[in-house]
């Protein structure tokens, strides 16, 4: 959340007036130097942005609000160019855009596309993106999904959007002083946000409407208008958190369907994992299937050795299992192979080919595909675009085709949605797709997070945990899924606590203890392993 937003629109409404008046060159046109604020405006909106590539939330939002200080600190200061205190006349734009109404129309033609270009984004896996950056950023990186790129995006939009508006401030003004700009425009822009609700596009529309029309109405009560403006704050914040986006949104109070018994259908895994239909499903797997092996691998924390010297291979084809009582080093294991973490000795390859260590940005390239112990969740998107967020790295257009909805980004979009519906069906959750995900049982967000990863078509799939807080029932679909995916040709990795479904479905199981491998081997052979039936399995 950005507070000094007004700093963008300073920007542009001083560049655009400072070019049509002449303070430091030659005067140009109105629409030149519209065009110019603009480029100014992503210029110095990449420039306000970068310090979200590190800081969150009110750390962010207040360097947005020093750097809008400064930006008007430097309009006072710099008085032969931009008339300091006195001010400077604002760009006129050519007829018949100089009558009012000519302007009026022209201002909400500019509205309209900006409006209709922001909502084309909100619906691209670049608007997706952003919100799983936001809300999720870990499972947003395992999606290959990279935040500085997208932060830069969006911020040079952002940038020449306002600026661009600025300099039609400025036009609307005829003649601007830095105490157009205050800090009360600023808290105008962020309040329009909260009453409309983030994450909408209508609602902050709304939103701006009406704190705009509120004075012209409570004209009588000018003296009140600060007052109006908390009151209306409290109210909103109190009473509806998500702000008119909220009283909108029918997604949130659909009734969720009756029957929800979770039910995997293992024949839509080919198509969504593109691999052809074979007639015996069990020789499915790929001509030459590769392994993914970790070697010597040592991770500490502060002095405690959480991994120390783990070997590893998984098979693609093949399940897995990774076992050991808590604290034995099994999710940092995972960590470390989604790049997470950056091991201090050993390494790891896929094929032969040693991978970077701790980048986890790139794992997605590379097929590795994940779950968390914990399921990571954008609560307020729907369960369809939750699994969308997958595919992020498949998408084949640009930004900009993106922003302008061209043919190819609607053909991603309707590529990406059939695949999600796909992954939901074959997780056996498709009834679900419309509805938001923090409404989901736990049970069914495990499942969700499985078909999000399903969606990379990975060639190996880490699953920390996924039968916990299952149904005795779940557990039995969630093993049948497992195993279906694995003869796809996929390499599963599956750590978990219960002993019956690794025993069952584990081609392979390495058994973990105090982060050393304390036995590997078949179900077979592990199950009677002297040292784990003590010290694990319990007798
Ligand atoms: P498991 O998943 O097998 O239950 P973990 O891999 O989560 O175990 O943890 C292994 C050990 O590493 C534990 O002792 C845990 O406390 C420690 N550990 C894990 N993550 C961190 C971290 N981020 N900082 C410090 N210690 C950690
Ligand atoms: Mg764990």
């Amino acid at each position: 959340m950005a507070i000094g937003y007004v700093a963008l629109l300073t920007i542009g409404a001083y560049t655009a007036s400072v070019l049509t008046a002449g303070t430091v060159m030659a005067p140009m046109g109105a629409f030149p130097a519209l065009g110019l604020a603009a480029v100014a405006g992503a210029f110095f909106g990449v420039i306000v942005g970068l310090p979200a590539l590190r800081l969150r939330t009110f750390y962010f939002a207040m360097t947005t609000l020093g750097f809008a200080t400064i930006v008007t600190q430097i309009t006072l200061a710099w008085q032969e160019v931009t008339g300091g205190g006195i001010g400077i006349p604002g760009p006129a734009l050519p007829a018949p855009l100089d009558t009012a109404w000519g302007f009026y129309y022209f201002c909400l033609g500019a509205a309209v596309v900006c409006t209709w270009a922001t909502a084309n984004l909100a619906h691209s896996r670049f608007g997706r993106a952003l919100v799983a950056i936001r809300d999720s950023e870990v499972a947003a990186e395992a999606s290959g999904i990279d935040k500085p790129r997208m932060l830069i995006l969006v911020f040079i939009l952002a940038g020449a959007l306002a600026a661009f508006a600025g300099g039609l401030f400025a036009s609307l003004q005829t003649y601007i002083t830095p105490d157009a700009f205050t800090f009360d425009l600023s808290l105008l822009f962020f309040i329009a946000v909260l009453i409309g609700g983030r994450g909408s596009i209508l609602g902050p529309l709304l939103g701006t409407i009406v704190l705009t029309l509120l004075p012209e109405v409570a004209a009588p009560l000018a003296a009140w208008s600060t007052f109006l403006y908390a009151a209306l704050l409290l109210v909103i914040v109190l009473a509806i958190p998500g702000g008119i986006a909220a009283l909108l949104d029918r997604s949130n109070r659909l009734p969720l369907p009756e029957n929800r018994a979770i039910q995997p259908r293992a024949e839509a895994l080919a198509p969504l994992l593109g691999r052809p239909e074979g007639r015996n499903p069990e020789a499915r797997s790929p001509e030459v299937p590769e392994t993914m092996t970790l070697t010597g691998i040592v991770l500490a924390f502060g002095g405690v050795r959480a991994i120390d010297g783990v070997d590893l291979a998984v098979r693609q084809g093949q399940v897995h299992g990774l076992i050991g009582p808590n604290g034995s080093g099994k999710t940092t294991t995972l960590n470390v192979i989604s790049g997470y973490y950056r091991p201090e000795a050993g390494r790891m390859a896929i094929g032969g080919v040693v991978l970077p260590p701790g980048a986890p940005v790139g794992r997605a390239a590379r097929g590795i595909a994940r779950t968390y112990q914990t399921p990571r969740l954008i609560g307020e998107a729907s369960v369809l675009q939750n699994v969308m967020i997958g595919a992020s790295i498949e998408g084949t257009a640009s930004f900009v085709e993106a922003l302008l909805s061209l043919p190819r980004h609607r053909a991603d979009e309707r590529n990406m949605a059939a695949r999600a519906r796909l992954a939901l069906a074959a997780v056996g959750i498709a009834g679900l797709a419309e509805v938001r995900a923090d409404r989901l049982q736990h049970s069914e967000l495990r499942f969700m997070e499985i078909a999000r990863a399903l969606m990379l078509k990975p060639a190996f799939l880490l699953l920390d945990e996924p039968a916990a807080g299952l149904s005795v029932e779940e557990i039995k679909r969630l093993g049948a899924l497992i195993k279906a995916v694995s003869r796809q040709g996929i390499g599963v990795l599956l750590v978990e606590h219960h002993a019956d479904l690794i025993f069952d479905i584990c081609d392979q199981v390495t058994v973990l203890n105090l982060g050393k491998v304390l036995a590997a081997g078949t179900p077979a052979e592990i199950r009677v392993h002297k040292e784990v039936v003590s010290a694990y399995l319990g007798g």
